[in-house]
């Protein structure tokens, strides 16, 4: 017999193109266009090469007490990981185990049913409403847990607190995680962390990798009771005990620690995509309501899979998922003003030869 009949086999997630050319505008990851302030470089530059010869903190705790003082709560409530992906995929294994399907939804992050699949996780998808919004009626017990994002990706469509809140009431014997990826782009007061106080089956995830531009160093973290991040404690102690490395330890905590260079990035990058949805709507297209960083956008008459294709030849890379009911949007994230106008600018010219 083969050794290939005992490996597991997986359909991995697969990631936005991270192209090598310099020239193009990528818009396809739904990073942020601008870069994170001039004290996160000091942090990381002010390590001394001696530092790096020894293990960097397993506990992460000057990180997770920034994060703990920045929204209230005790370093304990606090679980950092490497991007929050990792924090996720740990969060699956920790909490997902009674046997019975855990619901998403069927239009959100491709990931999470990559991670019920590695794990062997059951699942069932419960479908958007028509206009793409979540449906909270269709979670109210019986299940193994939950996970959205809110805002939900690829949508990018707010899902409001008192209705995030039906959900965690609902279900108070499993865990509800919330993935706030992109609730900083929200404005103001959307997220559930407030609810932490009263739910101890709540888990919010968060990440640095869009409101704070440091995707390229993987800072992740889960806010919940301290009973709930015990458990994701005890997993990751498990599975590998230092998986923050020193450079996103002290960068992590100097973007925290800096909150006027993170408000002004953010109010940019808001402006942008409220003057981006004018603009497309000018031009044809219908957008959701997007809370996020990125868009959602379905021409009226052209194909998006077409717009994707000529967008891409013009050297301005999208997302676009070949998938039931969202086959004809594309997903555009948010870039600086000058870019958003080439992309208008493109779009328009290819629009006028149709
Ligand atoms: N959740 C959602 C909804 C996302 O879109 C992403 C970005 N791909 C992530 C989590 C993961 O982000 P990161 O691992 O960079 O923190």
């Amino acid at each position: 017999m083969s050794w290939e009949a005992n490996v597991r086999r997986v359909v991995p997630y697969t990631p936005g193109e991270q192209p090598g050319e310099r020239d193009v505008i990528k818009l396809n990851t739904n990073e942020n266009p601008y870069p994170p302030p001039p004290g996160v470089i000091a942090a990381i530059q002010s390590i001394r090469a001696e530092q790096y010869r020894l293990y960097p903190d397993p506990d992460a705790g000057r990180l997770r007490q920034a994060l703990a003082d920045y929204h209230g709560l005790k370093k304990e409530q606090v679980f950092v990981g490497v991007g929050s992906d990792d924090v996720l995929a740990l969060a699956f294994l920790t909490f997902f185990n009674s046997g019975r399907p855990v619901l998403f939804p069927d239009i959100t992050y491709s990931f999470y049913d990559v991670w019920a699949n590695l794990y062997g996780i059951p699942f069932e998808v419960r479908p958007l409403r028509q206009d793409l919004t979540i449906d909270p009626s269709a979670y109210m017990g019986g299940s193994g847990g939950i996970i959205f994002p809110n805002p939900n990706a690829p949508t990018g469509i707010l899902t409001e607190p008192e209705d995030v809140e039906s959900i965690v009431r609902a279900n108070e014997d499993v865990v509800v995680i919330v993935d706030e990826a992109y609730i900083d782009f929200s404005g103001g007061n959307k997220s559930v962390v407030p609810l932490l106080a009263r739910y101890d089956n709540l888990l919010v995830v968060r990440t640095f990798s869009k409101s704070r531009s440091l995707a390229g160093l993987r800072i992740g973290y889960a806010l919940g009771g301290e009973k709930l991040i015990g458990c994701l404690q005890d997993v990751k102690f498990s599975f590998n005990s230092y998986t923050m490395n020193l450079p996103s330890l002290a960068a992590g905590e100097a973007s925290i620690r800096d909150d006027v260079y993170f408000r002004k990035t953010l109010e940019k990058v808001i402006e942008t995509r409220e003057w981006t949805k004018q603009k497309l709507a000018e031009l044809g297209f219908v957008c959701t309501d997007s809370q996020s960083n990125f868009l959602f956008v379905s021409h009226k008459r052209i194909p998006a899979r077409e717009l994707f294709a000529a967008l891409k030849k013009a050297g301005i890379y999208v997302r676009y998922f070949p998938r039931p009911r969202i086959d004809n949007y594309l997903r555009i994230s948010i870039g600086t003003q000058a870019q958003m106008e080439a992309l208008t600018a493109c779009l328009q010219e290819y629009l006028n030869q149709y």
